[in-house]
């Protein structure tokens, strides 16, 4: 950001050139993970979710991939926005689980796979990919089918020299066994909602990885995290909002609201809490670290 920092700034921000309609995205902040394209968010609440986020100064937004359709609706909305929608295109665990059982379902899976590998040029990133062993995904069938799913995308990833965005819970030691079987990652990524210990994060950071600090650290409990940020190397931290999920426990914010992206600031807020730093200063390091993962 500080090569556009000169002596005579204009007063207003120059346009993009892309998207004249647009500010310059330049100095704004980015939200690490978000699901602009989920269709909790009606279009109108949509646009004024974008106006709020952009008033709040987080002007882009990484997307985290869930099926074929989500990637369809990433791209609509990336004509509408412009490059301010980073595209990421991958099978999320849920999905994946979901369909575990009938030989028609992985038939679904194997079919959007492949529709991966073709499309994964016109995305980002590749993610969000991973395992989650919730109780609800606990039957062998189900952990079978995600790690299936997971070695395949991360196969793609490497093919393609995409990052990753990973979705990992209650599934660490599994997952970090598979990713250290495919190692190593070139193209890095990034741990989505990482609430693990200190241990746990090195263990991802040794691989090349980046933790992904949500709404988690706003809420009470989360200790192991709470201990761990102070420790992890300010190069390694991004801040998400995982929007329209996991709305965050801020004073101006309601629990039964719908998250969004402009509460990254207050999420920021709070990790500046536990490590005793300036938020402004958190989000300023986690998007130059995000530009650096993703290229962007
Ligand atoms: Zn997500």
């Amino acid at each position: 950001m500080k090569e556009n920092q000169t002596p005579s700034k204009p007063k207003s921000p120059p346009q993009n050139p892309d998207f004249p309609n647009l500010p310059n995205l330049n100095n704004d902040w980015i939200d690490a993970h978000c699901h602009l394209a989920d269709p909790k968010y009606t279009e109108t609440d949509l646009e004024t979710i974008i106006q709020r986020s952009q008033k709040a100064r987080v002007g882009r937004w990484i997307q985290g991939g869930i099926c074929p359709e989500d990637w369809d609706r990433q791209l609509i909305l990336q004509k509408k926005y412009g490059r301010s929608i980073i595209t990421c295109f991958g099978l999320h665990p849920w999905w994946v689980a979901e369909r575990q059982g009938s030989q028609q379902a992985r038939g679904e899976i194997e079919e959007a796979l492949k529709t991966l590998e073709t499309r994964i040029s016109e995305a980002c990133a590749l993610g969000e990919l991973g395992l989650d062993f919730h109780p609800r995904f606990q039957n062998p069938n189900s952990q079978e089918i995600q790690r299936f799913a997971f070695e395949r995308q991360l196969e793609i990833a490497k093919n393609n020299q995409k990052p990753l965005v990973l979705h990992i819970v209650r599934a660490h030691a599994e997952a970090l066994e598979i990713l250290k079987k495919w190692s190593p990652y070139p193209s890095s990524g990034i741990i989505h909602s990482f609430s693990g210990s200190l241990e746990i994060a090195k263990e991802y950071l040794e691989l090349g990885f980046s933790i992904s600090i949500g709404g988690s650290i706003t809420k009470q409990g989360f200790q192991k995290l709470k201990k761990a940020i102070n420790y992890l190397p300010q190069d390694k931290i991004v801040i998400e909002t995982d929007s329209p999920d996991q709305t965050p426990e801020l004073a101006d914010v309601r629990s039964d609201q719908l998250n969004e992206p402009a509460n990254l600031v207050g999420i920021a807020m709070s990790v500046a809490q536990w490590c005793q730093s300036d938020y402004k200063e958190i989000l300023n390091t986690s998007t130059d670290n995000l530009k650096r993962i993703f290229g962007i």
